[in-house]
């Protein structure tokens, strides 16, 4: 038994929440936490905890699990607060990408170079950024030794505004990392000393060794113009033509969706992504991508439904994955992922618990984090969040040594890191003539009236969607 707190913030979240409570189920130090759901989805929010608890009886996890809508009893005394909340949901996102493309400017606003993934909005986001502020200020006073671990995103200006404008302990993860494995099976080997770097979005494969270091990087040259890439699925980008373009011209291999986030050459029009990330979809960013991964994060939510109703009528988790082969209608990946939820030698891969294990039990591990820079990457302001690798134990971090080179840092980064502390100037002075001239700079802007237009529309929906955020 412990006495932890762990709170998750957005429980119902499509994404994240299944997988980071079987992850704290299959954690056996943590057994015992006291684990509080809280969402403003109620339906969600039930279906979460109903779920939550038949893992945690699956398991013999004994989490005390707790469900609340409301964020103060989520944070109080909290040790870990995990947010994975989306102010406004995806039709925030559809909404504002409407307006902008009403106004001419494809794919919305936010879709900048450096930035085009497409829940990952900065110029927009005012509701997000303020629920990230409203989280971390509220951990600053109900919880002040608590971690705050990021998973919503937009990762790279939330671990940056929150740690800049608090004091609390923050870190933000994403799981693009995991890219990397696409190379060595690429190039066909299983054991192999990697290292990634840069910004959330914006990492690069900064070492790619054997494990007695020998270069793997002249293993993958071996491979360039030599692979057809046929997309399984609109995500499906690591090998695509645009990674070995943005290898060609920075000189390290982009990981993750480093590959979605590159400049208006791959993303001009739906022709030219699906040239680039190939076809049909043309990348998970396109408007066929996006809707494709949308659809897939209502069926999500909809099988939680399911299940949590199965078992409210008496059944129980391993009967519900008993029957799923007489289920036809239930597609192979909803299959895998209940199988996988019930594995317990198998972690999701999401980073959250086992860092909430390796800071509680002092368990050594290796993560990538995102955090402040503070000289930790040479080249990058100090003052903006990085994405490294660290060791982790108890509360001692060590971060790995981590070099980009000057093509990298001044063509790729530099203006990325402009445009966060540009995007997060104009929240902060909720300034929308800053995001006009932002806009003016776009090359998609043909006169001032059209900024003008665009910004009467859309920044009194923004503004309003805020206000929610901050009055509630
Ligand atoms: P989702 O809409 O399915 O889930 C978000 C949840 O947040 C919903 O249940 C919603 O009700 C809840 N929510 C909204 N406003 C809230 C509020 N004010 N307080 C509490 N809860 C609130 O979204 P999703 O697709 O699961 O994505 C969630 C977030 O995770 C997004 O920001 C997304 O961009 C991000 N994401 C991050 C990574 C990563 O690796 N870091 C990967 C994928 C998605």
């Amino acid at each position: 038994m412990n006495n932890l707190k762990i709170g998750i913030i957005g429980a119902g979240s499509a994404v994240f929440s299944m997988r980071i409570i079987s992850d704290l189920c299959k954690m056996p130090k943590l057994s015992g936490s006291h684990v509080v759901l809280m969402d403003i989805d109620e339906a969600r929010l039930r279906n979460t905890g109903i779920l939550a608890n038949e893992l945690s009886r699956v398991f013999g996890a004994n989490l005390k699990i707790e469900t609340t809508t409301d964020m103060t009893k989520v944070i109080d005394g909290a040790d870990f607060v995990i947010n994975t909340a989306m102010a406004g949901g995806h039709s925030y996102l559809d909404k504002v990408r409407e307006i902008g493309e009403k106004h001419g400017y494809y794919r919305g606003i936010d879709a900048q170079n450096y930035n085009f993934v497409s829940d990952y909005l900065n110029l927009t986001n005012w509701n997000q950024f303020s629920l990230f502020l409203k989280i971390a200020k509220m951990i600053e006073k109900f919880a002040p030794n608590a971690w705050y671990l990021q998973a919503a995103n937009p990762v790279f200006e939330g671990t940056t505004l929150v740690s800049t404008q608090t004091s609390i302990k923050m870190v933000g993860f994403c799981h693009g990392h995991y890219a990397v494995e696409s190379l060595a099976n690429l190039i066909g080997v299983k054991e192999y000393d990697w290292q990634v770097g840069g910004v959330n979005h914006g990492i690069w494969l900064t070492k790619f060794t054997t494990k007695d270091g020998k270069d793997l990087y002249p293993e993958i040259d071996k491979y360039k113009g030599k692979i057809q890439h046929k997309p399984s699925n609109p995500f499906d980008d690591q090998l695509s033509p645009v990674a070995w373009d943005m290898y060609d011209f920075y000189g390290l291999f982009p990981i993750g969706d480093t590959v979605r986030n590159s400049t208006w050459k791959y993303h001009r029009d739906l022709e030219t992504k699906k040239r680039w990330y190939g076809e049909p979809w043309g990348g998970a960013d396109s408007e066929l991508g996006w809707k494709w991964y949308v659809e897939q994060l209502y069926k999500v939510v909809e099988i939680i439904n399911q299940f949590a109703t199965a078992i409210e009528n008496g059944l129980t988790l391993e009967k519900v994955k008993d029957s799923m082969n007489l289920m036809p209608w239930l597609e192979d990946d909803w299959k895998n992922m209940v199988n996988e939820l019930l594995d317990s030698e198998k972690l999701s891969g999401e980073q959250h618990v086992p860092f909430i294990d390796s800071v509680v039990n002092g368990t050594k591990r290796r993560f990538v984090v995102n955090m402040i820079n503070k000289g930790k990457i040479k080249g990058i302001d100090d003052d903006v969040a990085v994405e490294i690798c660290a060791w982790v134990s108890g509360e001692n971090i060590e971060f790995e040594e981590t070099h980009l080179p000057e093509r990298v840092i001044n063509w790729y980064i530099k203006p990325r890191v402009l445009l966060a502390k540009q995007a997060l100037e104009a929240f902060l002075k909720k300034d929308t003539k800053l995001v006009a001239d932002i806009i003016e700079r776009d090359w998609r802007t043909k006169s001032s009236e059209q900024v003008k237009k665009l910004i009467d529309e859309l920044y009194p929906f923004v503004i309003a969607e805020m206000k929610k955020i901050i009055e509630n």
